[in-house]
């Protein structure tokens, strides 16, 4: 039976090392803070934004909310991302995604200063991924990265099949995992024989957004799967994109959903917010 790569007492072991990270830095009087928009009230987003503000608080993160109501402009929210660009006080800014129609998502996500970009979604910090250079990583697949990592799995000369080319998950975890000296390959909606290739991987990274797609038929014996899908069930259960009952016997390692991947998204973020809360503090420096 596979290893259970336990994503909730990674995280929270994450999560303590940040604490005592931001409780050291505050003693040598950095701080460190976030600024989270919402955009009308959908209740999924509401859950995230409040989820964030909770692991703010526990890491001892500052943070500050921004509820704006479902008519919001397009200019509104910018002229809003364009204050909080220019205020010292705020080291990270995130946009609750989805934003409304009349909002164009990518105009919204690139108006935010890449040094507080801690989705790591605007360009420069995703040409900065592919390029090997430092900045804001996208926090599901880095995520993955410190999953892997932090459960003795190397990923170096391992072929390695991700699901999905989605700009927050697909690529970015292609690209970490080609940074991690993994053989990688990635596929999609029109990839030709599916099967053929996910079962030639070692790590194989499911975010097709499909519940319980992936089954034992696409996996090879021994491989490690990770399951980045989230979806809520009939029956109220959570499942994700690998059906677990049908794919644990077959793997070495596998992620639960709930208690896999999910977790360490937030985890992440708020790694990102420490990394920008001291980039800032170095600037400020003389
Ligand atoms: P998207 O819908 O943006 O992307 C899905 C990808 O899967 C696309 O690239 C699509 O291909 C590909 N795909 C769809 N159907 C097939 C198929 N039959 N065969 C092969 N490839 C297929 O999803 P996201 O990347 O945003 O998310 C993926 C999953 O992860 C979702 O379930 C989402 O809820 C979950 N998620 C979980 C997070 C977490 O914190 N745990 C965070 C983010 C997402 P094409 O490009 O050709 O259309």
């Amino acid at each position: 039976m596979a290893q259970i790569i336990d994503g909730k007492q990674i995280s929270s072991q994450i999560r303590d090392e940040l604490k005592e990270k931001v409780e050291q830095y505050r003693q040598e009087g950095i701080r460190f803070s976030l600024a989270v928009i919402q955009v009308g009230a959908d209740p999924a987003s509401t859950v995230y934004v409040r989820n964030k503000r909770n692991a703010c608080a526990y890491i001892g993160i500052e943070s500050s909310a921004y509820e704006l109501p479902e008519e919001t402009t397009e200019e509104e929210l910018l002229n809003l991302i364009h204050t909080l660009n220019d205020d010292p006080n705020v080291n990270g800014i995130l946009v609750q995604l989805p934003v409304p129609p009349q909002i164009r998502e990518h105009v919204v996500v690139q108006a935010i200063a890449k040094e507080k970009d801690v989705d790591g979604f605007h360009m420069a910090n995703v040409g900065a991924l592919s390029m090997g250079q430092p900045g804001f990583v996208s926090c599901t697949p880095a995520g993955i990265i410190q999953l892997l990592k932090r459960s003795g799995i190397s990923i170096e000369g391992k072929e390695c099949v991700v699901i999905g080319r989605s700009n927050i998950v697909g690529k970015p975890m292609a690209m970490l995992l080609l940074r991690e000296n993994g053989t990688v390959t990635v596929c999609h909606s029109r990839t030709k024989n599916l099967r053929d290739v996910t079962k030639r991987a070692d790590i194989l990274v499911a975010a097709v957004g499909r519940p319980k797609m992936i089954d034992d038929s696409y996996v090879k014996e021994g491989a490690v799967v990770i399951d980045v899908g989230i979806h809520r069930m009939e029956n109220g259960k959570l499942c994700g994109d690998v059906d677990y009952e049908k794919v644990a016997p077959v793997a070495s390692a596998i992620t639960p959903v709930p208690g896999g991947v999910g977790p360490m998204t937030v985890t992440m973020l708020m790694n990102n917010c420490v990394e920008a809360g001291l980039m800032a503090s170095k600037e400020k420096r003389p």
